[in-house]
């Protein structure tokens, strides 16, 4: 009689594709500084601000707004990746210098996007931590700048991405020698259409189970819409999130980028607010 070989998989041991990346035990969790900001030690961290660097006053407004909500990072991108190549493509290097002036402003470390190899030196000189995007999460020659920079690297999930190839494009950067990786789900391509995209909040434990990276949920791009990204953001707390990247504008029917799923500095507040709780509420069940 013959015996079926069921395939391992990496569910219990580290895969060799990502060694790097892989939790060695369950003790093995890392945490990651940015500025007074830290991603895997415990309470929620929160960064939020518009998708995009639109001019001074909407970038300003919007980093006294994050920081009056409490929330600890301002995003904004300077360099958009848009579907279109007629859409508002980002202010550059502009959009940087006014991020660094609202750093100045606030306090609050930035968080922006780099699309190229070439763009990681000098968004590396403004900002605090790196974001490369879902369209780029598999652009190898990116990642591996991206793990020369010196800076933290805000990694997000691509929309067709498994695990698995995500926490392979960490390794490139952790390979690199930078081992300050957060990794960030932000929605997977699915068949709905009343949905931009599907959040997949399987991955948070899942990557949890498999790596000692911080890993925090984007409930904005993740569902597309603004209504749904309060209870989302809950949801993701409770599921094991380090944190949350949310967009919030502060006259979302004006955005030129992603207004639609846009939340109001209002809005901001409550959800800090019911993230603290539950994450308070959970945290002796993940140190258990
Ligand atoms: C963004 O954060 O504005 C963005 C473009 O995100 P993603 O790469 O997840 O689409
Ligand atoms: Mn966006």
């Amino acid at each position: 009689m013959s015996t079926i070989t069921v395939p391992t998989t990496t569910q219990t041991k580290p895969s060799g594709l990502y060694r790097l990346a892989a939790r060695r035990d369950p003790e093995q969790r890392t945490i990651v500084r940015v500025g007074e900001a830290t991603f895997g030690g415990g309470e929620p961290t929160i960064i939020a601000g518009p998708c995009a660097v639109e001019n001074r006053e909407q970038t300003l407004a919007s980093a006294l707004a994050v920081r009056a909500a409490g929330g600890q990072l301002l995003r904004g991108g300077a360099f958009k990746p848009r579907t279109s190549p007629y859409s508002f493509q980002g202010l550059g290097e502009e959009g940087l210098a006014i991020l660094a002036e609202a750093r100045e402003l606030t306090g609050l470390p930035i968080v922006t996007e780099a699309l190229e190899p070439d763009q990681i030196p000098i968004v590396a000189r403004y900002a605090d931590m790196i974001q490369i995007g879902a369209r780029n999460m598999a652009n190898f020659p990116l990642l591996r700048r991206a793990g020369q920079s010196g800076r933290p690297i805000l990694l997000k999930r691509g929309m067709s991405a498994t695990v698995e190839e995500w926490l392979m494009a960490a390794e490139y950067i952790l390979a690199e020698g930078n081992p300050n990786v957060v990794l960030c789900e932000r929605g997977i391509r699915s068949f709905d259409p009343l949905l931009r995209f599907t959040l997949d909040l399987n991955a948070v434990p899942l990557v949890r189970e498999l790596s000692h990276l911080p890993i925090i949920v984007d409930p904005s791009h993740g569902t597309g819409r603004r209504s749904l990204v309060r209870q989302m953001s809950i949801a993701a707390i409770a599921a094991g999130s380090d944190g949350l990247i949310i967009e919030m504008h502060p006259d979302r029917d004006a955005a030129l980028c992603d207004g639609d799923q846009s939340i109001t500095p209002e809005e901001l507040t409550e959800i800090v607010t019911a993230t603290r709780v539950v994450g308070a509420a959970l945290s002796p069940v993940w140190a258990a």
